[in-house]
């Protein structure tokens, strides 16, 4: 069972679903090959994916090319259904950093077959993220720099200013569709610059008021 931590508290919380937001930056949308502006649109990543900071980032034998994308995740703090764009801020615990960590190989298979991408998003430890800074830490979560370094170098430079659809919006959106519960994880999508992940790498998450993750880069071995 993934589980997150609150900062300043003893006792993880468990997490159920990951709902993850697809090309919520323009830039990205547009180095992903579209164009347009993007539509709001979602999909489920596993919670048995999540590690934690320090914990490595597994990249399977004969994947291909696996990619990393840095996001803002909101974790909800109380049962969410139907809310107005208003009152959805009222179900935010707070906020981590996230790695959408992305089989990019498989994903653009699936997409060309029109199949499901959960393959490529859900193998495990797909899904590193931060302790869990608390709502009232992080006045305007739309002002925030975020980035990423692979082996200190930068890979993801962007602000969450950039997001299409803000957070409010999207959690009123997904809640039309599924209830989010205390521990879902609502991953805003990434700015553009994704990049490939080798072993050997460490790849470090930095979100302005938010924190720090970081993950080394492993090979699976094989039968594991
Ligand atoms: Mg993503």
């Amino acid at each position: 069972m993934g589980w997150v931590r609150l900062r300043g508290e003893a006792h993880p919380i468990p997490v159920g679903k990951i709902v993850c937001l697809g090309q919520n930056y323009a830039e990205h949308a547009r180095e992903m090959g579209n164009p347009n502006a993007p539509e709001f649109f979602f999909f489920l990543k596993p919670a048995s994916a999540i590690v934690h900071d320090g914990e490595p980032i597994l990249i399977p034998p004969g994947v291909g090319r696996v990619d990393h994308e840095v996001e803002l995740a909101v974790v909800i703090g109380s049962t969410a259904r139907n809310v107005p764009v208003a009152r959805a801020m009222d179900h935010v615990l707070g906020y981590a950093p996230l790695l959408d960590v992305t089989a990019r190989e498989l994903q653009a298979q699936a997409k060309k077959q029109g199949r499901p991408w959960t393959a490529s998003k859900g193998f495990d430890t797909f899904a590193p993220v931060g302790t869990v800074v608390p709502r009232a830490d992080v006045p305007d979560p739309h002002a925030l720099a975020i980035e990423l370094r692979v082996n200190d170098q930068i890979r993801q430079r962007g602000s969450t200013s950039q997001m299409v659809a803000r957070i409010p919006e999207a959690i009123a959106r997904v809640s039309e569709v599924m209830t989010l519960e205390r521990g879902d994880i609502l991953a805003t999508g990434t700015p553009a610059g994704v990049g490939p992940l080798h072993p050997g790498d460490l790849a470090v998450a930095r979100i302005e008021r938010v924190g720090t993750l970081s993950n080394p880069v492993r090979a699976q071995p094989k039968g594991t």
